[in-house]
């Protein structure tokens, strides 16, 4: 058994921690917590320890009338991995405590690729990360690029991904972020950070994005060109993405026209907290001209990172190989949303444009 902590229990955290609990190979010792709110109160009802993150406030949580188990400390001495999810920057500043108790640690993608002595995407680079003592979770947009980017590259070769990423203005949750009413080029630099990112998990491929930021917390929309060594046809490329282990094509028989469509699915087949892991691509918008291939997809920013941080912690603490840990991760979750009609999306069919 691999025991895991989780510190930062926020939206990122609460879903690995659940993800952890939910492995048959880990047992979740606890979560460390900075205040006794609402989540606190929430992880209890699911029976998860509660550990004070900052000594300091534990009297906060015992004169909120919630036993803990101890400090952050405490539960470093009761674990073999740590899963830190703490706000960007905290990470970094919690490496040092992490490598005190001689426990593993998994970061997020908020924090510095050299927070860790790899990056991590179960798709792309599984290996890279092996027996590794820090490792990072490459963030959500990384995450839903890496994962067609990888078969794309193995499959044809890839020339140059253009990628522009139209990125929500926060959580549900995060009622302090926007905009409110407005389309940020963000950042207004180009390219964004997030190429080079997918660098970090993906070392050989060119790869150029822009970042927008609009008022919606649904999810990020992504739209792709890649220009691939090869020249594919459209249907090739549909049945690869399609056979991808998380990933979703949208057929266009599902009437499924946005996130806010995507999420109501999600929640209408039982999803926990109406969470996406996969990445959903519209399977009509995926098409092939020549060596250029286009197509949208969304990925749910709270969930998508989720499966890989268990991954993470297998190919840090087993020999477990890729698919086997991947296979495991998304038996017990319940990842591989396939479309229950039998499609069969026909020609790509170009539209005027009115507007
Ligand atoms: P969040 O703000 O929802 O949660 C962070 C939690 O950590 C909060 O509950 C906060 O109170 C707590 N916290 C603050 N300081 C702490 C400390 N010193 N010790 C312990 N806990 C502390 O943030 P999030 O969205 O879950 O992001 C966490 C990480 O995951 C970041 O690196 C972020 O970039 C990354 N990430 C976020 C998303 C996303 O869309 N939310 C997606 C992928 C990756």
């Amino acid at each position: 058994m691999i025991r895991v902590g989780v510190n930062g229990y926020g939206t990122i955290g609460k879903r690995v921690a659940d993800a952890v609990e939910a492995q048959p190979d880990m047992e979740l010792v606890g979560i460390a917590k900075t205040r006794p709110n609402y989540e606190a109160d929430a992880a209890l009802r699911r029976g998860y320890s509660l550990y004070a993150a900052i000594a300091d406030r534990a009297g906060d949580f015992t004169d909120a009338g919630i036993e803990i188990a101890g400090t952050l400390p405490d539960m470093l001495e009761e674990i073999d991995v740590v899963v830190d999810c703490c706000p960007s920057g905290v990470g970094a500043e919690n490496r040092e405590t992490y490598a005190e108790h001689d426990v593993r640690a998994v970061f997020q993608g908020g924090e510095g690729a050299s927070v860790a002595d790899a990056s991590f995407n179960s798709r792309a680079n599984f290996e890279a990360s092996r027996d590794a003592e820090f490792v990072r979770v490459v963030s959500c947009n990384t995450t839903g690029l890496s994962r067609v980017i990888a078969p794309l590259q193995e499959q044809y070769g890839i020339e140059k991904v253009r990628a522009t990423l139209v990125r929500r203005g926060g959580d549900p949750a995060q009622t302090g972020r926007g905009p409110i009413n407005d389309v940020l080029p963000d950042p207004v630099t180009i390219p964004s950070h997030h190429g080079p990112d997918v660098n970090t998990v993906l070392p050989d491929v060119a790869v150029d994005t822009l970042g927008l930021t609009v008022p919606t917390t649904q999810m990020h929309t992504h739209s792709l060109n890649v220009t691939l060594e090869s020249e594919p046809d459209t249907e090739e490329v549909r049945a690869l993405l399609a056979d991808q282990d998380r990933t979703f094509l949208i057929p266009e028989i599902a009437a499924i026209d946005g996130a806010g469509k995507l999420k109501e699915f999600a929640r209408d087949i039982g999803r926990p907290r109406g969470d996406v892991w996969e990445n959903c691509i519209w399977a009509e918008s995926i098409n092939v001209t020549g060596r250029d291939l286009y197509l949208f997809q969304n990925v749910h920013q709270e969930a998508d990172v989720v499966p890989e941080n268990v991954d993470a912690i297998r190919s840090m603490c087993t020999d477990l190989s890729p698919a086997e840990s991947i296979a495991r991760t998304n038996e017990t979750l319940g990842i591989g949303l396939e479309s229950r009609f039998d499609t069969d999306e026909g020609d790509w069919k170009p539209v005027t444009a009115d507007d």
